[in-house]
């Protein structure tokens, strides 16, 4: 049966949402080249996880890809297939770990994968051996995260039964840091230290050493020692700062987080604000609502906590953040409904209210805002 002309959606809805994320392709690009720069000859692959940190896995990627960068890193198969998917050329490292029935799609999709143990790269080359193809993939060394990937004092395992393996190329092999944006180096040495002693390997051997990558944002900003061949920023490919660590390098916000007033009212002295009336004001106030709450990812740890910027000033988020609204006290100010409210970002005067600065409101970290605003709120990408 044919659908009615009337149950046909009328409007775009995500077009009707006043709340939404606009991303600076151009910020990203800027930043990918000031990384760049500061690494050379060292290559930047960039992290595209979760969505790419918020900003939008597709469009980031597609940017990726025009500025030729080697490889894109993600976290999860179905991130790669979806940028397969969505025409994406460029080689995809899934650093994550992997199940034996997901490897045939791996492998189908053209997406490199991390053999993180014996058992895993035999898995990998009896699947590719099925199918008369070759894998590529990058050894996973732990070398202090204790996470996934070999123990570096039986990594020489691994490194062994990727040479017997006669349908798996090793293109790279790869270790995480677990500390490199604090202030003291010393166990970003000692990790430093067990990746070389496990590459020694090849050396030995006078094999070929597979393409080594070490370092996070963290340590691209204060471990040139860990840059090897390439490096894997992912905080700070978005312009945001992985520590209060600043060094001499230009970097751009890219995403603006933005709303818009939806009502206006006077508050009497006393008149308890949101749930739990955990707010109220002491004289008359005008408060304003904005559509958005932490059905959004808009952390509700910043209930009384939080500020916004209207007309171009900062003003409180009063009473607990709801699910899809926040009240935020202007004061004796104006403000009109329709009003563009800044959450994060920019406003037209050049106020910025920053990533880090509300991870410091919330006590989380400037990865866990961004990668928390989730698909409700709709990306808008300019450049
Ligand atoms: C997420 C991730 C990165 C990027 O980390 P940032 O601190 O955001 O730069 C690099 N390598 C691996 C293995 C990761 O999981």
């Amino acid at each position: 049966m044919k659908p009615s002309p009337l149950h046909e959606p009328l409007l775009d809805e995500d077009v009707l949402r006043p709340t939404h994320v606009e991303v600076d392709l151009d910020a990203l690009e800027h930043n990918l080249r000031a990384i760049r720069a500061r690494v050379g000859p060292s290559e930047v692959m960039p992290i595209l996880k979760a969505n790419a940190y918020g900003h939008g896995l597709v469009p980031v990627a597609r940017r990726m890809e025009a500025l030729g960068v080697p490889c894109i890193g993600l976290a999860f198969l179905e991130e790669g297939i979806r940028l397969r998917r969505a025409g994406v050329r460029t080689p995809i490292l899934v650093l994550g770990g992997v199940l034996g029935d997901q490897i045939p799609l791996f492998l189908q999709h053209d997406l490199m994968l991390a053999a993180s143990s014996v058992d895993k790269l035999l898995l990998i080359e009896q699947h590719a051996a099925e199918q008369g193809i070759r894998a590529r993939v990058h050894l996973k060394v732990d070398t202090g995260m204790e996470r996934i990937g070999i123990h570096w004092y039986h990594a020489d395992r691994l490194l062994e039964a990727s040479l017997r393996c006669a349908h798996v190329d090793v293109v790279g092999i790869f270790s995480h840091l677990a500390q490199s944006d604090e202030r003291d180096p010393s166990f970003t040495r000692l990790q430093l230290e067990r990746f070389e002693e496990v590459l020694s390997f090849y050396e030995k051997r006078s094999l070929p050493t597979p393409t080594r990558h070490l370092a996070n944002s963290g340590a691209i900003l204060g471990h040139p020692t860990t840059w090897l061949d390439q490096v894997r920023p992912g905080l700070i490919l978005y312009g945001v700062w992985p520590s209060d660590l600043r060094v001499d390098l230009d970097l751009r916000p890219a995403l603006r987080w933005v709303s818009r007033v939806v009502y206006f009212k006077v508050v009497e002295p006393g008149a308890g604000v949101s749930y739990g009336s955990t707010w109220a004001p002491e004289r008359q106030t005008r408060i304003v609502t904005i559509p958005v709450g932490y059905g959004d990812g808009y952390p509700r740890s910043l209930s009384n906590r939080g500020q916004v910027l209207i007309r171009g000033k900062r003003y409180p988020i009063v009473g607990r953040v709801c699910m899809d609204q926040i009240m935020v006290d202007i004061g004796w100010d104006s403000a009109w409904n329709g009003d563009e409210v800044v959450l994060l970002g920019t406003d037209e005067h050049g106020h910025r209210i920053s990533t880090e600065e509300i991870a410091d409101w919330a006590g989380t970290i400037p990865w866990e805002i961004l990668t928390n605003i989730n698909t409700r709120v709709q990306r808008v990408t300019r450049g």
